[in-house]
């Protein structure tokens, strides 16, 4: 494919690749925090298979991009979260199992092609799998190989056992991309089995109490595993719009999810108290949450680790579920990666980068739009919540079906 008219490498123009691709330059989560590289790191950012470019992460032996932030004629999707899946591109390439999900957030017009788990592609002599990295239903990690050597990029990934998408795969890699969304020490996950049992009995209280429990957690994803992760026997679970759309998704794609009911039209105390209502972040501000009269709020995020951010968020209960790895889990996958360098996208990314020049890898940050499950106040995908919400909000008389864009 000609890549005339498309961005040239921004940091090749600027100057020698060697030089410039990953520059060190201040972390923005944790300004002053420089990373600077050792001779050694700037001699193998030579001939790199992957590169930083205005339109994203590129390939240029391959001619194709891996989650791009500007439209290109080639890319390859990790996941259907909004900072990493972008409408508008010529054509996509995705994992199976999330190939229905990326059509419903980029809608139509565009071709996806997908690739099974573990089967392989030449593209221009550049040979790609794609594994599962256990984020969200068709999440993958990319793995990239031309002549001898291997990158792969992580995507968002997490090792938690999750009903609803298929388990992580681990691999090896010579240089790998990894997210680091809670790449900190504080980020460590109870297990899931225990957060369930403790949003089965928030929702049973709540209901002693006449009061509905609405469960406030992204609508790609999460939402769809905290309903596979609760009781259903306790009373019926109700969905947003914006959630209903992916748990239809979700459904089509094979993964079987409990009873699920949207708003109907001219609603009012929907579930008599009784029901837990699993919705968007964003519609706590808004006015949609009256249609369930006395509501108790709880919100399912990893950063509910962080006392301050469950006290701003002004939520009832928090609960700590993340679709992303914790600490311990960040620091397992790169060394059972056995990867000799590592570049830290997402989040935490000095500090870990930092941590792992410190126990002897070529690590280093690399400067993405990408943002993980979003800072504790506002993300790509808090906002993209928010959006579906807003449209859902004003269209929840015409029914669940057109609650979002
Ligand atoms: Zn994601
Ligand atoms: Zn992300």
């Amino acid at each position: 494919m000609a890549r005339q008219g498309w961005p040239a490498s921004l940091f090749r123009a600027a100057g020698t690749l060697r030089e410039s691709v990953f520059p060190p330059r201040p972390c923005p989560t944790a300004p002053g925090l420089q990373y600077r590289f050792s001779k050694k790191a700037r001699r193998s950012q030579v001939a790199d298979l992957l590169e930083v470019t205005e339109a994203g992460l590129y390939c240029a032996a391959g001619d194709f991009y891996i989650d791009p932030w500007r439209r290109v004629p080639r890319a390859i999707i990790t996941h259907a979260h909004a900072d990493h899946a972008r409408s508008g591109c010529d054509r996509y390439l995705c994992a199976a199992p999330g190939k229905l999900i990326l059509r419903t957030r980029i809608g139509g017009g565009s071709p996806i092609d997908a690739l099974r788990y573990g089967e392989s592609l030449l593209i221009n002599g550049v040979r790609v799998s794609l594994a599962s990295a256990g984020h969200v239903l068709g999440s993958a990690q990319v793995r990239v190989e031309h002549k001898g050597i291997v990158w792969v990029v992580s995507g968002d990934y997490k090792t938690a056992p999750d009903p609803t998408c298929h388990p992580f795969e681990q691999l090896e890699a010579d240089v790998f991309v990894t997210e680091s969304t809670f790449g900190l020490p504080i980020y460590r996950w109870p297990h899931p089995d225990g957060i369930a049992a403790e949003i089965n009995q928030w929702w049973r209280a709540n209901q002693a109490a006449g009061r509905t429990s609405v469960l406030l957690a992204y609508a790609l994803g999460k939402a769809q595993r905290l309903a596979a992760m609760v009781d259903p026997s306790i009373g019926p679970i109700v969905a947003h719009g914006a959630v209903m759309k992916l748990v239809r998704a979700y459904r089509d794609s094979g993964v079987r999810l409990p009873s699920i009911d949207g708003v109907p039209p001219g609603a009012r105390k929907v579930g008599n108290g009784r029901a837990l209502v699993i919705a968007p972040p964003s519609v706590a501000a808004g006015r949609w949450l009256r249609l369930f009269g006395e509501v108790s709020v709880g919100v399912a995020s990893g950063w509910m680790t962080l006392r301050g951010v469950r006290r701003r968020r002004g939520c009832d209960q928090g609960f700590i579920v993340s679709d992303h790895a914790d600490f311990p889990a960040l620091l397992q996958v790169i060394e059972a990666t056995r990867a000799k360098r590592v570049l830290v996208t997402h989040g935490a990314t000095a500090a870990l980068a930092r941590l792992l020049c410190e126990r002897g890898l070529d690590a280093a940050v690399l400067p993405t739009h990408f943002t993980g499950e979003g800072p504790p106040d506002a993300s790509p995908e808090v906002e993209e919540a928010e959006e579906n919400a807003a449209t859902s909000d004003a269209k929840s008389a015409a029914g669940p079906s057109d609650a979002a864009p």
